[in-house]
C-alpha cells in the first residue's frame, strides 16, 4: 500500500509537514454529545440519565422518519416551506475516470449517458485532488475563489493548517468560501441532504444543509443508497430537493492496484450496480419523472511507478523547503527569505517537474490571488511522483495509482452523466469543466445559481427549458 505521506521538520509556521493521506487519515467521526463540566457524579448521574431519556425520545422521532443517522438529528424538522416539485440526486464518485464507463463496461453509467447526457470529459479543476474538486464542483467556483486550494493548506492569516483527516478543520466554516448548491438550495426554501461531501459538515454562510452526516468512510455504499431513498420516501413538506451522495471505492481501489487492474474494475461495477440499483428504485417508487440523477467525479487516475519518481532532496534542502505536501504536486512554504533560493533550486531541476512561483503560476490553473496561495507550486508530468530520499522506501511505494497533476492531463479528466425529466435525452458533449456543474444542477431544480465562475450558456444545451 503506498503513500506520500511525509513527516519533515521545516518552517515553524507550517507545523507539521505532512501530506494528507486518504490511507492513514480516514475517519470516522462521531456525532459527539455536548460536554459536561460537572464533576459532581450524582448531577452528572442525573444529565446522563436526563440525556439518555431525551436521546430515546430523538431516536424514536427520528427512527419514524427514517432519519437515525443524520446529523440533524433534533427531531424537529419544521414544516414545508414550498411545495416539494422534484429533486435532483447527484452521486459523487471519487476517482471515476472519463473512460472508465467504456472501458470497464459499466452498463448502469452507459445506459443513464444514453437516455440522458453525457460530457465525454469532465475537465478537474487544479489540483487534482478530493476536496478542491469536490468543492468547486459544488460552488461553481474555481479554488482560488472557493479557498479550498488543496486537501492540504496553509492559511498565513490563521496561521492553521488544513487537512482533509482534521475533523475539526474540516468542520470549520471559515476555511469554506463561495456558497455550494445546498446553501443555494437551503436560502431558496428547498431542502437539501448530503451524505458526505466535503464542506457540508460546516456551516457557511449561516447555513447547513438540512439532513448531513458526519464523514464516516466506513458507512457502506448501499447505506447511503438507502438513506438516499428514505429522504425521497419523507412526507413531501420535509421532502429534500437536493441529495449528495459520495463514494470512495473507486479512489480507494486506483491508488492501491492502479486504473488498469482489474480490482479497480470491480470497483467500478460495484458502484455502476449502486447506480443501477438507485435508478430503478427511483422509477418503482414513482420518481421517474420527478426525480434526476447526475454522476459526476473528481478526477481520474494516471499509473505509477518506482521509475517515475523526482527526489527533491537531490537538488534542495529540504529542511529549508518548507515541504506542505509532496506527491502529484507539490506546494512550499519556504521563509520568506528563502523563496528564491529554492525557487532557482528547482526551477530547471528536472525535465518532468515544472516548478512555479506564486506570481508566475499560469492563470489557468486558478490557483493564484489567495492567500493560502503557496509561495512556490511544483507539477510532475502524469505518472510521475515527487518525494524525498528520507522518506520511507518501501518496494511498493510508488506503484499502483495516483492524482493530483496538472488538470491540463488527459488522465486526470472525470465523468458527468446525467438523465431525469429536466435534462434532455441523447446529448453528447466532448467536455465539461468541474466549475460548470453548479448551473446545471441548480437550474436542473428551478434555482436560482450564485454567482460563478461556470459558464451558463451550456445549461440550454443540457436542459430542458
Ligand atoms: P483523494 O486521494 O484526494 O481522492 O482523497 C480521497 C479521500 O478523501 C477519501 O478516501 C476519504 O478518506 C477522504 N474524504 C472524502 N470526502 C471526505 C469528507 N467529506 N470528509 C473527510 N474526508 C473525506
Ligand atoms: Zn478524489
Ligand atoms: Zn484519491
Amino acid at each position: 500500500m503506498q503513500c506520500d505521506c511525509l513527516q519533515v521538520a521545516g518552517d515553524p509556521r507550517v507545523p507539521e509537514y505532512t501530506q494528507s493521506c486518504s490511507i492513514h487519515h480516514r475517519q470516522i467521526a462521531p456525532v459527539s454529545p455536548k460536554r459536561s463540566n460537572s464533576k459532581n457524579p450524582r448531577q452528572f448521574g442525573t444529565r446522563i440519565g436526563a440525556l439518555v431519556v431525551g436521546a430515546g425520545i430523538v431516536v424514536i422521532v427520528l427512527a419514524t422518519l427514517g432519519l437515525t443517522a443524520c446529523s440533524r438529528s433534533t427531531g424537529s424538522i419544521p414544516e414545508d416551506q414550498t411545495e416539494w416539485k422534484g429533486a435532483t440526486v447527484m452521486m459523487g464518485i471519487d476517482g471515476m475516470r472519463w473512460d472508465f464507463p467504456k472501458a470497464f463496461a459499466l452498463h448502469s453509467m452507459s445506459g443513464i449517458a444514453d437516455g440522458g447526457v453525457r460530457a465525454e470529459a469532465l475537465i478537474p479543476v487544479f489540483p487534482t485532488k478530493t476536496f478542491p474538486n469536490f468543492y468547486s464542483l459544488a460552488t461553481g467556483l474555481f479554488p482560488n475563489h472557493t479557498g479550498i486550494l488543496d486537501n492540504t493548506m496553509y492559511d498565513p492569516m490563521f496561521d492553521a493548517r488544513f487537512r482533509m483527516g482534521d475533523t475539526s478543520a474540516v468542520r470549520d466554516g471559515r476555511w469554506w468560501e463561495g456558497e455550494p448548491v445546498w446553501v443555494t438550495a437551503e436560502k431558496q426554501n428547498k431542502r437539501a441532504a448530503v451524505y458526505f461531501w466535503p464542506g457540508s459538515e460546516a456551516e457557511i454562510s449561516g447555513r447547513r444543509p438540512t439532513f448531513s452526516m458526519p464523514y464516516d468512510g466506513s458507512v457502506p455504499n448501499d447505506e447511503r443508497v438507502e438513506q438516499a431513498l428514505r429522504w425521497l420516501s419523507l412526507p413531501s413538506g420535509q421532502r429534500p430537493s437536493l441529495i449528495l451522495l459520495y463514494f470512495s471505492t473507486v479512489d480507494d481501489a486506483g491508488h492501491r492496484h492502479g486504473p488498469d487492474a482489474p480490482e479497480t474494475a470491480a470497483a467500478a461495477r460495484e458502484i455502476d450496480a449502486l447506480v443501477g440499483k438507485l435508478r430503478s428504485q427511483l422509477t418503482r417508487r414513482g420518481f421517474g419523472h420527478t426525480v434526476n440523477l447526475v454522476i459526476v467525479s473528481d478526477h481520474g487516475f494516471s499509473a505509477r511507478s518506482s521509475d517515475r519518481v523526482v527526489y527533491l532532496d537531490d537538488f534542495v534542502d529540504v529542511n529549508s523547503a518548507g515541504i506542505l505536501s509532496l506527491g502529484q504536486h507539490v506546494t512550499l512554504w519556504p521563509k520568506p527569505e528563502a523563496v528564491d533560493s529554492v525557487y532557482f533550486a528547482l526551477a530547471n531541476a528536472h525535465p518532468e517537474l515544472k516548478v512555479y512561483k506564486r506570481e508566475n503560476l499560469p492563470p489557468r490553473l486558478h490557483l493564484a490571488g489567495h492567500r493560502r496561495t503557496p509561495p512556490i507550486v511544483a507539477v510532475p508530468s502524469a505518472g510521475w511522483t515527487v518525494s524525498t530520499r528520507r522518506t520511507d522506501q518501501r518496494p511498493q511505494q510508488f506503484s499502483g495509482g495516483a492524482h493530483g497533476y496538472d488538470n491540463i492531463e488527459p488522465d486526470m479528466r472525470g465523468v458527468f452523466i446525467a438523465v431525469g425529466p429536466a435534462f434532455r435525452t441523447g446529448v453528447r458533449i466532448d467536455s465539461l469543466r468541474a466549475v460548470d456543474v453548479y448551473n446545471i444542477v441548480t437550474r436542473s431544480i428551478g434555482l436560482e445559481p450564485a454567482p460563478n465562475d461556470g459558464d451558463a450558456s451550456i445549461v440550454p444545451r443540457l436542459l430542458m427549458n
